[in-house]
């Protein structure tokens, strides 16, 4: 099979992990091939009365431990290699979180930008109607991805549905929670990544009250994360977005900061800091670093000037493969994304435990049964990496693939 670029990324990362595990090469090869992906054309009536036929994409990787999960993202970038790539991080993801579901990624090459509400509506149906047979509570979850929200799950919930016969809320998450979400959530990955910056500083053994936090974003992921680490008495000193930056060496006051950027839509022209340019973030002296942004934002080239004792990567892939080994090299411990951001799909696979059970718990449940997960998928991590000697990246690979091919090996060949 080609491979293109994306994919061949996920695979780096696998194959090292693999080898260290010593895979045997037919469970090698079992685990480095998609399961199933399948090709839509949606025709859409845009509001001008054209028909545009839309390209869209779900890729089921691996489904050996449970239904497939994961996003769907609606973007003119949108590939089948980028697709299929992400579906394979969502089963390394699944896995070490420790929950029954397999990787799977949707998307569909369109602008939201340019469409209307309606037209959004018209093609989430028609997407939905197309791949109506291969989703579903026991195969297929999907959930909200880059440029798709909750709407757009009752969307999903709503057309599945009315093809069923019935009200299946379990079919999707990320929904709002009147028709089946979960309390609790909008904060589940910032909320993990606090947890595990708590685990790590723990076995680094420093006191989070007092320690130094920056953090890259300041959007679902870095908001919250950067709210509950005040709350547990870090101090974050620096903060920045997609217009600018601020920084204050006494520990900047979060709440104040999160109504200033619910008011103006950036950290930029916050009163209580001083202006920070965002590219000095990186050389900030802090305990903590917390990349919650985009991808590939800690290169070869800021790498070296960065200070910090423990990175936490609430966004997925924000470091690329050469600035690891160097930071790694320098005993920064780094917790990779598919554990540090792993709360949100465990939130998930709380709200597809609630809908099935058609019993919801209260936030504080929630709240609770997460952490226990974090930490229990944490110490996994942290027990592989003081067992082989090898980074926190490395290790959550051997955990994830380990339990995917262990299951592998115990259901057997159907031939
Ligand atoms: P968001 O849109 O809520 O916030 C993104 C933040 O990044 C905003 O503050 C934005 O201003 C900032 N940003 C954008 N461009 C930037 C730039 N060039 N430089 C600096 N900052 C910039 O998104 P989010 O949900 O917080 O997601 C952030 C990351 O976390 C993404 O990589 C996402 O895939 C990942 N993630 C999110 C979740 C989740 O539950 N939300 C779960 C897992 C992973």
């Amino acid at each position: 099979m080609d491979h293109g670029p994306i994919f061949s990324a996920m695979l780096q990362e696998f194959d090292g992990a693999a080898r260290i595990l010593d895979l045997e090469p037919g469970i090698w090869k079992i685990l480095t091939t998609p399961k199933r992906q399948i090709t839509v054309s949606c025709p859409v009536q845009m509001d001008n009365g054209e028909i545009e036929v839309f390209t869209g994409y779900r890729v089921q990787y691996n489904i050996t431990l449970g239904p497939a999960k994961g996003g769907i993202r609606y973007h003119p970038g949108v590939t089948l290699d980028e697709v299929t790539a992400l579906a394979a991080w969502m089963t390394w993801k699944s896995a070490v979180a420790h929950i029954p579901f397999g990787g799977g990624k949707g998307g569909v090459i369109c602008d939201p930008s340019k469409m209307s509400r309606r037209e959004l509506e018209a093609l989430t149906r028609r997407y939905v109607a197309e791949i109506v047979d291969a989703i579903g509570p026991e195969k297929d979850v999907p959930a909200p991805d880059v440029n798709t929200n909750d709407q757009v799950m009752a969307w999903v919930m709503d057309t599945y549905s009315m093809h069923v016969g019935h009200t299946t809320t379990s079919v999707v998450t990320g929904k709002p929670v009147e028709l089946g979400g979960s309390l609790g959530r909008r904060e589940a990955t910032g909320r993990g990544v606090m947890i595990a910056t708590l685990e790590s500083a723990k076995h680094l053994g420093f006191d989070i009250k007092g320690a130094t936090v920056a953090v890259q974003g300041f959007g679902n992921v870095g908001g919250i994360s950067a709210q509950l680490l005040a709350r547990a008495g870090a101090r974050i000193v620096a903060v920045t977005d997609w217009k600018g930056g601020v920084c204050n060496p006494n520990g900047i006051d979060v709440e104040k900061l999160l109504v200033h950027v619910a008011q103006h839509r950036t950290v930029d022209g916050f009163s209580g800091a001083d202006p920070l340019p965002p590219e000095q973030l990186w050389a900030l002296d802090v305990d903590v670093l917390i990349p919650a942004a985009l991808e590939n934002q800690i290169t070869a080239e800021n790498a070296p000037v960065i200070k910090a004792k423990i990175i936490v990567e609430g966004a997925n892939g924000p470091t690329t493969p050469d600035a690891h080994r160097m930071l790694h090299d320098r005993g920064i411990f780094i917790v990779p994304d598919i554990l540090a951001n792993s709360s949100g799909v465990t939130t998930s696979y709380f709200e597809w435990v609630q809908d099935r059970y058609g019993y919801f718990w209260t936030e504080q449940e929630v709240n609770d049964r997460l952490e226990f997960k974090m930490r229990e998928a944490f110490d996994a991590v942290l027990k592989t990496t003081l067992k082989y000697k090898i980074d926190m990246r490395t290790a959550a690979y051997i955990v994830a693939i380990n339990r995917v091919a262990t299951v592998t090996r115990m259901r057997g060949m159907y031939a």
